[in-house]
């Protein structure tokens, strides 16, 4: 596992302490929604010289719109891209109770780590998606499973921490063992998502063709908790918001 340490500047050339440039010769599994974390993660991966496979997740979540921008990213890359219908495969009947995935659930509004975001939670998804990613990592020829958690998301989910993503990694080169050896890389763990839209800035990444809100409507509700973070982020980092927000709260 590695993931950016903290406290460095940013933007610089390379993403990680001590990686040199062989590294242009490694190929990555980059699990992408089409929201603004996995699209810059996608956007320094391929700063570093990774050729990258891009694997998305329909899992019932209902801003499936944001597979669109995910499928727009593959293509600006010529990367190849696979969608996983999760749902087709019937995991959104034993996923209810989020508000991400079950329609009887509300979307809560107001800021991102607050305890009513708990509801937001889709049970296991993270080891589910890197399971298979795993997979099409072994049969690409990848060595790397990328995935973009940042600090931010500690707080309400589970498989976004540190300890999860250790064990997710050892757990996986025990069932691969012989087939290939799977680096889990989760290059912002240690980031917050302000760091995120900084680099992305840097990295010129085209942040009005991301999607974050788990709304899925026309444009940004504004008032959900990923909306919320999304603006809390720009305005943090200091860059222009270029997204369109339905309701704009001062
Ligand atoms: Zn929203």
């Amino acid at each position: 596992m590695r993931g950016w340490q903290p406290g460095l500047e940013l933007p610089r050339p390379n993403l990680w302490p001590g990686h040199n440039r062989t590294v242009t010769e490694r190929r990555a599994v980059a699990v992408v929604s089409g929201g603004l974390d996995s699209t810059t993660m996608s956007y320094a991966l391929r700063a570093e010289g990774y050729t990258l496979d891009m694997i998305s997740f329909d899992y019932g979540q209902r801003h499936r719109k944001e597979l669109a921008f995910a499928e727009q990213v593959a293509a600006d890359f010529e990367a190849s891209w696979t969608l996983i219908d999760l749902h087709a495969a019937g995991l959104t009947r034993i996923l209810t109770g989020s508000a991400l995935t079950d329609e009887t659930v509300t979307v809560p509004d107001g800021h991102y780590a607050d305890e009513s975001m708990k509801i937001t939670v889709v049970p296991n998804r993270n080891a589910i998606m890197l399971s298979i990613a795993s997979a099409l990592a072994v049969t690409s020829g990848a060595d790397t499973v990328a995935f973009g958690a940042h600090t931010g998301d500690h707080f309400i989910y589970p498989d976004c921490r540190p300890e999860f993503v250790r064990a997710f990694e050892a757990m996986v080169n025990v069932a691969v063992e012989g087939l290939a050896s799977i680096e889990i890389l989760a290059p912002f763990l240690s980031l917050t998502k302000a760091d995120v839209v900084k680099l992305g800035a840097d990295l010129h990444v085209p942040f009005e063709r991301t999607w974050s809100c788990y709304k899925g409507g026309a444009a940004h509700c504004g008032t959900c908790g990923t909306c919320f973070e999304r603006r809390e982020a720009f305005a943090l980092a200091q860059v222009l918001d270029p997204t369109t927000y339905e309701t704009i709260r001062a």
